[in-house]
């Protein structure tokens, strides 16, 4: 028997979350963001849940190829664009769009010899100040591309810092719309503004083209002011495992490395297998939720790297082999959202959903 540990991706909440994304724009085209191999999903686990989409977003040539393995024939956008002059040959033989967002790749561009024909996003620096071209610069680049015989098409993109929250006062957005607006008001061009949390919450902003990424995946971009039940999204991966161990405690007796929980009173835990070497982080804190048998209890004690331990003393029929659920769903349907458990961590969703490790089996369900 391999280790009871195991991930599970729920197809039905995919397309649950994907469908949610096209009630909230309904006159939007939306590209799934897939990057870092589907927020750790797997790409090819989710694909064909998510292949009703309008297109594929990701930063990897070799996760865009993967893409194209499975069948698909339509939109891929590379997020980062192009990392150096040869990718252009990958995009041209993969019909892959990507942005320009740096003097670098608008040289390469300029200089590649084919008769080739791409579609551009143009990327504003907003006001994030990660990628692509201030406002000043923005129209100059523009009107160049416009003039360059290997593109096809551009749209205007940038990306929201602060669409989660309501910083700087002015709903978290305001203060890039202005100056994108600003910019590119009267110049042709299809737009694509919103990630997930701009797609929840500035729903009317409805541009041509979203890219859902976290949403799908059934976390919610601005939690803890709103929960996955306030969006009505539905967690798509559960980390599963079992409990592989009982312990009856007296008060005063400790538990794991560094004897950092010490029982109150005489109590039951339970050990699980699943420890930070399968992706739950080390810092997560005493306290933090876990499903047993589809009830709520937490974890006590330090995470160790394949084990971690369980507070059974309101669980009934705990026994070796009852179900627990680090996070997602229960076969019995009881949630447990990622976002929960990231907080215990200190983290987001995202990036526990993208630290499942090599040695968890993943497996599908419908
Ligand atoms: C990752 C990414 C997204 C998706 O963001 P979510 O918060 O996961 O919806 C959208 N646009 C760009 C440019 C990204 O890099």
């Amino acid at each position: 028997m391999p280790r009871p540990i195991q991930a599970v991706i729920h197809h039905d909440a995919l397309k649950h979350n994907l469908s949610i994304v096209r009630q909230n724009v309904p006159g939007s085209k939306v590209f799934a963001v897939v990057k870092a191999n589907a927020y750790g999903h797997g790409i090819e686990r989710v694909y064909d849940a998510l292949k009703s989409a309008d297109g594929f977003a990701l930063l990897d040539i070799d996760e865009a190829k993967r893409i194209r393995a499975l069948g698909w024939h339509g939109a891929i956008l590379l997020l980062e664009g192009i990392f150096s002059a040869q990718d252009l040959y990958d995009c041209e033989q993969y019909q892959l769009n990507f942005t320009i967002h740096s003097e670098a790749q608008l040289q390469w561009l300029q200089e590649y010899q084919s008769p080739a024909q791409f579609n551009i996003f143009l990327k504003m620096n907003s006001g994030m100040n990660r990628l692509g071209f201030t406002p000043e610069r923005y129209r100059q680049v523009w009107e160049q591309l416009n003039r360059f015989k290997n593109v096809r098409s551009i749209t205007h993109m940038m990306h929201f810092s602060d669409a989660d929250g309501d910083r700087l006062g002015q709903d978290g957005i305001e203060h890039q719309l202005i100056a994108f607006d600003h910019t590119t008001q009267d110049l042709p061009g299809k737009r694509s503004l919103s990630n997930s949390a701009a797609i929840l919450r500035h729903s009317t902003l409805d541009t041509d083209i979203v890219r859902a990424g976290i949403l799908l995946y059934g976390s919610s971009p601005d939690y803890p002011t709103h929960s996955i039940q306030d969006w009505d999204l539905k967690p798509t991966m559960s980390l599963r495992s079992e409990l592989i161990a009982i312990q009856n405690l007296k008060k005063n007796d400790t538990v794991g490395y560094g004897s950092k929980f010490t029982a109150e009173t005489a109590m039951t835990i339970g050990i699980v297998a699943c420890g930070y070497a399968d992706g739950y982080q080390r810092i997560t804190a005493t306290g933090t939720p876990v499903l047993v048998n589809g009830q709520r209890t937490h974890i006590v004690g330090r995470v160790s790297m394949d084990m971690l331990a369980v507070d059974l003393s309101n669980i009934l029929h705990a026994e070796i082999g009852s179900e627990v659920v680090l996070w997602g769903q229960a076969q019995t349907g009881e949630i447990l959202p990622i976002d929960e458990v990231a907080a215990g961590s200190g983290t987001i969703g995202y990036e526990l959903m993208c630290s499942v490790t090599q040695r968890v089996s993943f497996k599908i369900e419908a």
